[in-house]
């Protein structure tokens, strides 16, 4: 099957004996692969930048790019810094079937064991595979699929930095054979972006052990929505439910966790500070959305114009604590 090859930039495509950056080009990159010369690939550079400087318009982009070439699928070859944000974001924006599937390198082309080339090789055959089919967008590293909407990256240098700490890879790859183990129930997506409209502005604050809270009124002042990513189940300081209440009351205020795995709670603590107490106050649970998925969802369902109520029903459904038929877009089921 055909399958198109996107590079963007990132430690994969990285050179130079002074502080690698982004140089090579995807032809470059793909003609380096032992095992690759034979497949059916449109090769295509969009761009060559560091993943921390992508932005959803690069995202826009790609999502145009891979629609108009409309292959079998796509491989998206990108800076790890930011993977488990964007691959998230296209699995939310990417409505058709074909298979996208993202990866990296945790060690640049300039060293001993890097993994670009073996990353590709996997990408390529994960996206060429009919199982990859209906599941949205992947992450494939050291010969592992992930789900887009559960990747993370949780490791600064390994070679097996992406982890999905709620339920595990989708797959794997064994002598290059693909093999998946799992399908999440429900893919949720998201009308196409908007080719102009500015994204909203959506601030990420972490709950830290004594913070007063102080600069939480001049952070939601700047910001069209906000994410806390409180302690434990979604705990935070005493001091701040009055705060984020009246924050609330006037910006969507979505609560997540900081450790990075499992649901936040909605009913089970009640002191001061607690999910309750502030689930009570209007904040949106984020259920098993990890700040930063919870912070791409709500900006780009700020960018659709969604309601509170929405809002709310999107959290319900993609956190898990909700009603996946709430979902307030189309849903694309998976398939069995
Ligand atoms: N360390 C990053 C990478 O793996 C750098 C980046 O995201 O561009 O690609």
């Amino acid at each position: 099957m055909s399958v198109l090859v996107v590079g963007t930039g990132g430690t994969i495509a990285m050179s130079g004996a002074s502080g690698v950056t982004p140089t090579l080009t995807a032809r470059q990159l793909v003609d380096a692969v032992p095992g690759l010369g034979d497949l059916p690939l449109t090769v295509r550079t969009l761009c060559n930048r560091p993943g921390a400087s992508l932005t959803l318009a690069d995202l826009g982009e790609l999502l145009r790019l891979i629609e108009a070439e409309g292959r079998a699928g796509a491989v998206v070859m990108q800076g790890t810094d930011t993977i488990e944000e964007t691959a998230y974001a296209v699995d939310l924006l990417h409505r058709g079937p074909q298979p996208i599937v993202v990866t990296g390198a945790m060690r640049n082309p300039t060293l001993a064991g890097a993994d670009g080339p073996a990353n590709i090789l996997a990408a390529v055959r994960v996206a060429s595979s009919p199982a990859a089919r209906d599941r949205g967008c992947l992450v494939v590293l050291a010969d592992e699929i992930h789900a887009g909407a559960r990747v993370r990256k949780t490791h600064t240098s390994s070679v097996s930095a992406f982890t999905s700490p709620l339920g595990g890879p989708l797959g794997y790859l064994a002598e290059g054979r693909v093999h998946f183990v799992q399908r999440p129930e429900t893919r949720f997506t998201l009308p196409p972006l908007p080719s102009s409209t500015a994204a909203p502005r959506v601030g990420l604050y972490t709950a830290t052990f004594g913070d007063d809270g102080a600069l939480l009124e001049s952070l939601a002042a700047a910001v069209d929505g906000l994410v806390i990513a409180g302690f434990g189940v979604g705990h935070v300081p005493e001091g701040w439910p009055p705060v984020l209440a009246a924050i609330a009351g006037r910006i969507p205020v979505v609560l997540a966790s900081r450790v990075g795995a499992g649901f936040v709670a909605t009913g089970t603590y009640g002191f001061p500070g607690s999910e309750r107490d502030l689930g009570e106050r209007g904040l949106i649970a984020a259920g098993a959305l990890d700040p930063y998925k919870a912070r791409l969802l709500l900006q780009l369902a700020l960018l659709h114009g969604a309601t509170r109520a929405q809002i709310e029903a999107a959290f319900g459904a993609a956190g898990g604590l909700g009603a996946a038929a709430a979902w307030p877009w189309s849903a694309r089921r998976a398939a069995a």
